[in-house]
């Protein structure tokens, strides 16, 4: 009966080990509490569905972010907001208490942004370019960057053991052209969860529905009912696919697929870190060609 009842452990452990070891670990880092649901929420969900972990991180508290509210009252709203927003993804959300607007690429955040990917043993690392906009989304992309040698090296941060492989480290997709527009390398079609990530990212109320609709005159079309709201904020979001994305959709799904295609969230490969083959690729994002 004991050894029945060792080969049922041994077995169970080893299957533990098994399904850890095919589990895939992605941490997508944002500035503000939202930037990565916008991203790459799609993904996420697509991740989550498949039971692989997804991290969010907002390295700002989101304390700048609206017309009426601030400071601690506004960050205790955007982290509930968060939490909520990350059950409706499938995801952890974590939230850390640098002020917003203020994000600056120094230091103690880089140790920050250094653990947490070491803590969640990343395969992917997803966020930013250095050429967006906002200030905020800038110095996030340079954090991730400066960590992205530094997560394996065994004496920085020697309390948070390095990670043994690099990740991949990817960019999330936007619109500047200059110096370099975004490339489209990996393209996942996200028509079937668009819905849910809409849903999900409705959780930040005080941002879809107040902060952005002020910040671009809209406020009084904003509906009142939550159904209302989402339709209202799917209308907003509705990505279009550019030729680029097509292409891309193409080579990972094959023309058939990616021509019903409707939604979808586009990568680029950062230079740094685990330069992926194809095959990589599509054991890391195990939902194209689905
Ligand atoms: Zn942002």
């Amino acid at each position: 009966m004991k050894r029945i009842l060792l080969c049922v452990v041994v077995f169970l452990c080893s299957f533990q080990l098994f399904s850890q070891d095919n589990q895939i670990n992605v941490i997508v880092i944002g500035a503000h509490p939202d930037d990565c649901d916008g991203d790459a929420g799609g993904t996420a969900i697509k991740y989550s569905q498949m039971g692989h972990n997804v991290l969010f991180v907002s390295l700002t508290n989101g304390d700048a972010g609206h017309f009426e509210k601030g400071g601690g009252a506004l960050a205790k709203i955007r982290r509930a907001e968060a939490q909520e927003a990350g059950r409706r993804f499938g995801v952890k959300y974590i939230v850390l208490d640098n002020h917003d607007g203020e994000l600056m690429p120094d230091l103690s955040v880089r140790m920050e942004v250094i653990r947490l990917i070491r803590q969640w043993k990343a395969d992917v690392v997803i966020g930013p370019r250095t050429n967006d906009y906002h200030p905020d989304h800038r110095n996030t992309a340079i954090l991730i960057q400066d960590a992205a040698y530094m997560v394996i090296v065994p004496n920085v941060a020697p309390d948070t053991p390095p990670l043994k492989r690099n990740p991949v480290f990817l960019y999330t997709q936007d619109s500047f052209q200059k110096p370099i527009p975004f490339r489209h390398d990996i393209t996942v079609d996200i028509s079937d969860v668009f819905d849910q990530k809409i849903y999900g990212m409705a959780a930040h109320e005080s941002q879809f529905f107040e902060w952005l609709p002020w910040t671009s005159g809209r406020l009084d079309q904003v509906p009142e009912s939550d159904e209302e709201r989402l339709e209202w904020l799917a209308n907003l979001r509705k990505p279009e696919i550019s030729s680029a994305m097509r292409t891309s959709l193409t080579k990972w799904y094959g023309a058939e697929k990616a021509n019903q295609a409707k939604y979808a969230e586009s990568f680029e490969i950062c230079e740094y870190g685990n330069q992926p083959s194809d095959e990589e690729i599509k054991r890391l994002f195990p939902m194209l060609g689905k």
